[in-house]
């Protein structure tokens, strides 16, 4: 197996890369696009990259080296100086190198970095001597033993931040920028004792020198190290919580770049920066980016100096050249990768050196407009306009934003990082944001600047607010990435997190923790109380890119909706009808005594005015439901769950009981509601979710279909009187049996014929059934006999195929099945392949019972894209989802037919 491969130019300045950006899966991201910016001409620091696998191999062998890998990688190491003309370590010309993670997908700042690598007491010397820069060296020989000892031996980073602090207070200055080279020097020292203090001898026996561990000064030590760091950085628990989040695997692996260093400390013609080929928030076609003078590494990302604008570059002087060569490798890159990219670079006295590319990551708003922009450009085509929107990241455009007639006062301002709103209490921790979402409380976090280690919180928070960094800081990346609003970069902000609450300069306002805040992400406003939020129309981009999916798209989508409000809502967001009306909703509020009056009641006489008091109301539903979808089908699912779920709870009424006897109450009372618990737990049964539901209520209680149907057949009459065209379906739940849907099929059409008769109008109501039990599902032959349609009830499908009860899968051993890879994904959550088989299946047989028939899906997965692309697999003629996920699901639908 090759475990390495070489990129960039040879000493004699031909290309020696051996990869490519296709080589993801091996070489990283990072590794196969330094390859591939090598490759294309762009100059890249050379290098070598050692492969995923190999990492993978380290990590399955206990942290053990594969054989003949570290022989691979001195090889590597020794054509590398070889190319460069230079060794690591030497006293004379040093070559120092960074040891770069870099895994197939990108998970920014998640995995580690050390710059720097291969200073030691001797080369320290070289340095100085060829830059003729002391106090350049002594600096890059502190930030390597710094970074070294956070990242690769996992010391504090606040020991070595402290001795600066002590140093600087010492020489009375303020910046680092001020300790000369001789500060530098003495920290240096500082840092090698605090190095040999605080690695423990046990863990390091070989770094330990006459009884005392000391800072490693063999170069290949220092490697061998490092690489072996980042291999770990892969399981570490930041990584490992990123990759749940974003559902990529933990058996890829990262690959390990070591590359020659180039600076950008090197004065004032050097400078290193990050930019996108263009605006990753809007789209907009404009260089956008931040770099800083003097600098290296992520003193950008890490927002420790404010940053300025990349359009700038160009106009500063020593950085002209540099800056418009930028310009004209964002046109290369763009070109050539024929999408938006994010670079990272560094400009070395002058001369510019590419460090990263990827396709960048982007907003909604702007993957729309970029897709677009293109598709007119003529990079892409339309197709691939449509396939580059991820369908899940719509739903930050069906994310609240401030109410444009809310009347509010501006606070604060800051950038406008990542947009949508949110308005929730103020923390100032991850931990405390985490706590608040546990006890359901809306919260924003607060933060100087957000790092890797406040992910939890920055997933738990409603929004993300920071008083430093720009619009490349991690808060803003990361926040891009999750959908979640945040502001950034509020320099009026400052904050204690120490105390928990923020002062906003020049006012006299204090945010303490629990005070509720309103941020706009799209504006970058922050506002003290609560704004009112709206939701979005579908408009502009958004609309152009869902019209061109309807052009692709084979699959139709319905919505689940039940009221008129939902129903016109999902009919904006382009519905092609309802798929699923669950008639139990209308049952609750005022409703509820009345069902409870039938349940309870053994007078008939009481038992058939409630009956009617439900058909007045249920008639009045349905007349506003097909209203509202005039013209479009309605499914209207009979009456589902079991009764219990009506009733009031037997253990609370227990209670009631109990205290009423404590507090002496009146003994008929007493005995009224000791029967009524009594009578409310005849009703009780062991597994209802396997019970007493669906069609086996029609069969038991025929009147309550009677009734059901009659109010669908009646407000369809009063509706085609109006002169509307209601076109309302009736669904049976729950059947097993064809013998099941023939007997309540014959109900219901007795039920229309008599309507049609009463009313004088003719009612074409087609009649079909649920497929949501594995024996409807292969005996759908047979069932489809008597149906005009199947919609495959997947949440109760998923449930019954596997026996997992969908109301605990929160619970203790789902997690436990995803944490140990016994599942791969929650199936309530996207199709599992086995009960999409069954719903092939059900497609396939029932259309061979009833050619006409018509298939849909109306569980929850009608709304994951994921589980679109298998359902088209599956041949149904549509999805039925949620309001709000129509949009996503037409979107995935087209994708799923591209
Ligand atoms: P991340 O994946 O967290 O972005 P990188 O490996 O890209 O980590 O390293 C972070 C930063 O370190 C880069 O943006 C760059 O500024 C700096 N860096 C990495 N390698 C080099 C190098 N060979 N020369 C100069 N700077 C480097
Ligand atoms: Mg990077
Ligand atoms: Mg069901």
């Amino acid at each position: 197996v090759k475990r390495v491969y070489a990129f960039g130019k040879d000493a004699d300045g031909n290309n020696v890369t051996e990869g490519n950006t296709s080589m993801k899966m091996v070489l990283g991201g990072k590794g196969a696009n330094l390859a591939e910016m090598a490759n294309i001409g762009l100059p890249v620091p050379p290098g070598f990259t050692i492969t995923c696998q190999t990492c993978m191999e380290y990590a399955n062998a206990d942290n053990t080296w594969p054989e003949g890998a570290l022989d691979t990688i001195r090889e590597y190491r020794e054509d590398l100086e070889a190319r460069m003309g230079k060794r690591i370590g030497d006293a004379e010309d040093p070559l120092l190198v960074s040891v770069r993670s870099g895994a197939p997908m990108s998970m920014p700042g998640m995995m580690d970095t050390v710059l720097n690598l291969g200073l030691n007491d001797q080369s320290i010397n070289g340095l100085i001597a060829q830059t003729e820069n002391p106090r350049f060296a002594w600096d890059s020989y502190r930030r390597f033993i710094q970074m070294f000892s956070n990242v690769v031996m996992g010391l504090d980073g606040d020991l070595f931040e402290n001795a600066i602090t002590a140093m600087k207070n010492a020489r009375g200055v303020a910046s680092d920028t001020d300790l000369t080279a001789e500060d530098l020097q003495e920290l240096v020292r500082e840092f090698k004792d605090i190095f040999s203090e605080n690695v423990l001898a046990a863990d390091y026996p070989s770094l330990v020198v006459d009884g005392e561990v000391q800072f490693p000064q063999d170069p290949m030590v220092q490697l061998q190290l490092a690489i072996e760091a980042v291999f770990g950085s892969w399981n570490n628990p930041r990584a490992t919580l990123y990759r749940k989040q974003n559902k990529i695997a933990d058996d890829l692996g990262t690959a390990v770049n070591v590359q020659s260093m180039v600076f950008g400390n090197k004065g004032n013609t050097s400078a290193t920066g990050v930019a996108f080929t263009r605006n990753p928030a809007n789209g907009e076609a404009e260089f956008y980016g931040d770099y800083l003078v003097n600098a290296q590494g992520e003193d950008v990302v890490a927002g420790i100096r404010n940053t300025s604008p990349i359009a700038e570059l160009k106009e500063v002087e020593g950085l002209e050249e540099a800056g418009l060569e930028l310009e004209g490798i964002f046109t290369t890159l763009e070109n050539h990768f024929r999408d938006m990219c994010d670079i990272e670079f560094t400009i070395e006295q002058g001369k510019l050196w590419m460090l990263q590319t990827r396709v960048g990551k982007r907003t909604a708003a702007a993957a729309l407009h970029i897709a677009i922009e293109m598709e007119k450009e003529g990079l892409i085509t339309k197709e691939e306009a449509v396939k580059r929107v991820d369908p899940e990241q719509l739903d930050q455009l069906l994310h609240p934003q401030f109410d444009k007639n809310a009347t509010y006062d501006v606070l604060a301002r800051g950038l406008n990082a990542s947009p949508g709103a949110a308005v929730g209490e103020a923390v100032f921790s991850a931990a405390d944001a985490v706590a608040a979402a546990e006890a359901g409380r809306k919260c924003v976090l607060v933060r100087w600047e957000t790092n890797p280690d406040d992910l939890a919180g920055m997933i738990a928070a409603e929004g993300i607010l920071t008083s430093h960094g720009g619009k490349t800081s991690h808060a803003a990346v990361i926040a891009r990435g999750m959908g979640a609003p945040c502001v950034c970069g509020v320099e009026s902000l400052k904050i204690d997190a120490e105390k928990k609450q923020a002062v906003v300069s020049g006012t006299d306002v204090v945010i303490s923790e629990g005070d509720v805040v309103s941020i706009d992400g799209t504006s970058g406003i922050v506002v003290l109380g609560a704004v009112d939020l709206v939701m979005p129309e579908l408009t502009g981009d958004l609309d152009t890119i869902l019209e061109w999916a309807d052009e692709f798209r084979t699959l139709g989508v319905r919505a689940n909706a039940d009221n008129p409000e939902d129903a016109a809502l999902s009919r904006s967001f382009g519905a092609q009808g309802i798929g699923l009306c669950r008639t139990e909703h209308m049952f609750l509020g005022d409703r509820k005594q009345i069902i409870q009056t039938f349940i309870l009641n053994e007078d008939e006489a009481v038992r058939e005015k409630a009956v009617n008091d439900l058909f007045e109301a249920q008639t009045g539903d349905f007349y506003g439901m097909f209203k509202a979808m005039d013209g479009l089908p309605v499914i209207v699912r009979l009456l589902d769950p079991p009764l219990h779920e009506f009733l009031e709870s037997p253990r609370a009424l227990d209670v009631e009981i109990a205290r009423m006897e404590a507090t002496g109450a009146d003994a008929a009372a007493v005995a009224e509601k000791r029967e009524l618990m009594e009578k409310i737990d005849s009703f009780a049964e062991q597994n209802p979710m396997l019970g007493m539901r669906g069609c086996r209520l029609g069969i038991v209680y025929p009147i309550l279909p009677v009734m059901q149907v009659r109010a669908i057949a009646t407000a369809m009459a009063k509706l085609k009187k109006e002169g509307f065209d209601p076109k309302p379906e009736v669904m049976i739940p729950l059947v097993s049996v064809k013998a099941e849907l023939e007997k309540l099929r014959g109900v219901a059409e007795k039920t229309i014929a008599e309507v049609e008769a009463e009313q004088g109008v003719t009612l074409e109501i087609p009649i079909g059934t649920m497929i949501e039990l594995p024996r409807a599902a292969v005996t759908a032959d047979d069932i489809a006999k008597h149906a005009d349609f199947f919609s495959f009830g997947t949440n109760d499908l998923t449930q019954t195929t596997f026996g997992f009860s969908r109301d605990d899968v929160e619970g203790e051993f789902v997690p436990q099945y995803l944490a140990q890879h016994i599942l791969p994904y929650n199936p309530f959550a996207t199709i599992d392949r086995g009960v999409a088989k069954l719903v092939a299946m059900g497609v396939k047989l029932g259309h061979e019972g009833n050619p006409d028939l018509m298939c849909g899906v109306c569980g929850e997965h009608g709304g994951d894209p994921d589980s679109i692309h298998i359902f088209q697999e599956c041949g149904v003629n549509y999805v039925s989802c949620s309001p709000y996920r129509v949009p996503i699901a037409r979107l995935a639908a087209a994708q799923a037919a591209l």
